[in-house]
């Protein structure tokens, strides 16, 4: 049975399109992480995340019960062994949402894992869904775009690129990864070239040079 590993630069849209598959095909079932951020209103403990402290995290790693674990933007997040198996036991489709760093810990550690990439259609884009979405100051957003240039520059060790422009698209592509098994790699390897295009925004863009004067 695979493992499919799922990252994003934050407001590319994961969160969205892995619920609704979860949503829609039942053999298909969400890892939950263990972390040490605290619960956001209306997370529950050990539905979205199992939530445990610093000191329970730690305790863990070094008994080598984490798969994968990395720190991103200040906490600690990991895959245990047990929640995979979890989900195997059960011959349910395992969907990991992990960042970038954990994948690169969990590649070679999975077995049978196929890995797919999240991208938006632009920087702007992505800056627009995070202001819209509501839920980070200015500051946050522009470490959330800086984070996002950074995890783009490393995501060349994914297998499949899926552009969220269109979501109905974008799911479908998701769709016929996870649940057909039949990617469309034409599809994908354009994916793969718009990185090259968002790193370049990143760096040239006349409205990010502006933010950068004003924030840093
Ligand atoms: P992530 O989990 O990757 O941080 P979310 O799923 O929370 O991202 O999406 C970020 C915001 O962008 C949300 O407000 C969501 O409704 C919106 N969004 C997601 N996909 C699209 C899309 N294709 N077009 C426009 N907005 C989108
Ligand atoms: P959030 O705090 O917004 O839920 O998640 C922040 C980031 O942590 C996201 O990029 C998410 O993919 C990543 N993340 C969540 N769980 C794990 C995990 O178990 N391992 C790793 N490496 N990253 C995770």
């Amino acid at each position: 049975m695979s493992v499919y590993v799922v990252s994003a630069p934050s407001g590319a849209g994961k969160t969205t399109l892995n619920r609704r598959l979860i949503e829609n095909y039942s053999d298909v079932m969400m890892s939950i992480s263990h972390t040490t951020r605290p619960p956001r209103p209306g997370e529950v403990n050990g539905n979205h995340y199992h939530f445990i402290t610093e000191d329970q995290f730690k305790s863990m790693a070094d008994n080598d019960e984490f798969i994968e674990w990395a720190k991103v933007h200040g906490n600690l997040y990991g895959t245990s062994f047990r929640e995979l198996n979890r989900i195997l036991e059960i011959e349910k489709k395992p969907l990991l949402e992990i960042d970038v760093q954990g994948w690169g810990w969990a590649n070679g550690r999975l077995e049978d894992a196929e890995s797919i990439f999240i991208l938006p259609p632009s920087l702007k884009s992505l800056w627009d869904r995070l202001e819209k979405r509501g839920s980070d100051t200015l500051q946050i957003r522009w470490t959330r775009l800086q984070n996002a240039y950074e995890e783009i520059k490393q995501s060349e060790n994914y297998q499949y690129f899926i552009v969220n422009d269109d979501l109905e698209s974008a799911y479908d592509a998701l769709k016929s990864i996870v649940v057909d098994g039949k990617p469309n790699m034409e599809e994908s390897e354009k994916g793969k070239e718009l990185c090259k295009k968002l790193n370049e925004e990143f760096e040239t863009a006349d409205w990010i040079l502006e933010l950068r004067e004003k924030l840093e």
